[in-house]
């Protein structure tokens, strides 16, 4: 067992509002085995009331440090760190320009390899600790992706893009080398393939991954409708409603369906564990929908306004009641730090033109991007279940180490704070990969 002694941020499970903090000013985190080997929270709270409680254990003391749960990241692109900051005029042109030439180097396994050593960094250097990521429609990607995160262990899910139409050739999944499949078929055998390989697997998930419903054709839909069926502890990932052209396309595309989301669950593919990304425009039928199948959305803040694909509506999910948590969506998103996102959740929320605006709190933020992400995800406990994004007894030992001194500017206006809310707000308006000094992940001994 080892002791962290600093301040202490953590979220509360048995109160209202549900993102409601805790924060010890002189804390203790104690970490050791589970009975499985792996490293989870074993005692946390007060340092005066738990120093006595565990002789003989090893302290480290840090003074000024602030320990926070490691960030949830919904929902991000793994083939995509090369195409950030890509300018183009919304989001077709932009994947048609930018998107699709980056992905088809992925079916190079060097190529693939490199990049994922490079990701799983850097989600690290910013204090992500859980990603749920998209790879390309490669095998290669997902191979690389997992092999990486396993080194590093990491608790990242991914899966196989599934898209058989609608985009360039070295894009779309391809058909069995000898002819006895075609492209359809072949990525769903991969796809069940993986799984079994790799869902499960220390801290790793598999995530069926229909692109989005425009490049998947009906068959491929039924096929990863039939495969979420079988496997239902898999998680499912797409995305939906960013962009009005997008809606439209899928429309066309899809008629019989009653919306854009509802062609998601027509073809079995929203319950629990299924996170679409976006969910921009939606009417309440649509959240309805999302409430009444468990699904979740990977609110993308940073991207949607990059793209200017349109405003979460966080009203309108409150007042329906399905759940969110934040997403960096890089490379449509402009940063892999949380910070940054929170941020442009807060911005997202403000605005009033498009739907009623509000003033998120700076413990709403930081839960999306935390503990409500792993509620979306399935990931905080129940049901037997790893918990992530807490600091409680139990959860998985994945936290970063704050310094808000980091910056001159992170310091003076730290220094001002004079309630929990004012101190988390200033680090998410000033805060970047400055501000976490370490990032320590649970690792099984
Ligand atoms: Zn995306």
């Amino acid at each position: 067992m080892k002791a962290y002694r600093a301040a202490i941020l953590r979220f509360a499970t048995d109160r209202e509002p549900r993102h409601s903090a805790i924060y010890e000013e002189d804390g203790l985190l104690v970490v050791g085995s589970d009975p499985h080997g792996t490293q989870v929270v074993q005692a946390v709270g007060p340092y005066l009331a738990l120093k006595d409680q565990f002789p003989g254990v090893p302290v480290e003391h840090l003074p000024g440090r602030i320990l926070a749960p490691g960030f949830v990241d919904l929902h991000i692109h793994f083939p995509q760190t090369n195409v950030i900051g890509s300018p183009a005029d919304g989001l077709l042109p932009w994947l048609e320009n930018y998107t699709f030439p980056e992905e088809k180097r992925f079916a190079a396994p060097e190529y693939s390899a490199q990049a994922a050593t490079f990701f799983i960094a850097e989600l690290l250097r910013n204090g992500v600790t859980t990603a749920l990521s998209f790879a390309t429609s490669h095998t290669e990607s997902v191979d690389a992706l997992f092999t990486q995160a396993q080194a590093q262990h990491l608790r990242l899910i991914t899966g196989l893009c599934l898209m058989d139409r609608n985009a360039p050739a070295e894009v779309l999944n391809r058909a069995a080398l000898d002819g006895s499949r075609n492209a359809t078929e072949q990525s769903l055998i991969d796809s069940e393939t993986l799984i079994q390989k790799w869902h499960g697997q220390d801290r790793l998930g598999y995530a069926i991954t229909p692109r989005f419903a425009p490049t998947c054709s009906d068959a491929q839909l039924r096929g990863a409708g039939e495969l979420a069926a079988k496997y239902p502890d898999v998680w499912i990932q797409s995305h939906v409603s960013e962009n009005k052209d997008e809606i439209s396309w899928a429309r066309e595309l899809f008629p019989a369906s009653s919306s854009y989301l509802a062609t998601y669950a027509d073809f079995g593919l929203m319950r629990e564990r299924a996170i679409y990304a976006h969910c921009i425009h939606f009417d309440d039928d649509d959240r309805k929908l999302m409430r009444d199948t468990g699904a979740a959305a990977a609110v993308s803040p940073t991207s949607n306004l990059f793209l200017g694909s349109g405003f979460f509506d966080y009203a309108g999910a409150d007042r329906i009641g399905f759940r969110y948590g934040l997403a960096s969506d890089v490379g449509g998103g402009t940063s892999f730090s949380p910070f940054h996102t929170m941020l442009a959740a807060y911005y997202v929320g403000r605005e009033g033109q498009t739907k009623p605006g509000l003033s998120l709190s700076p413990q709403h933020l930081w839960w999306q991007h935390t503990f409500g992400a792993a509620q979306a995800l399935g990931l905080s406990g129940q049901k037997g279940q790893p918990a992530v994004g807490n600091l409680r007894v139990g959860c998985e030992a994945d936290f970063v180490i704050l310094n808000p001194q980091a910056t001159p500017l992170l310091a003076r206006r730290t220094a001002q704070a004079g309630s929990l809310d004012e101190l988390l707000f200033a680090m998410i308006v000033l805060g970047d990969d400055r501000l976490i000094e370490r990032t320590v992940i649970s690792q099984a001994i």
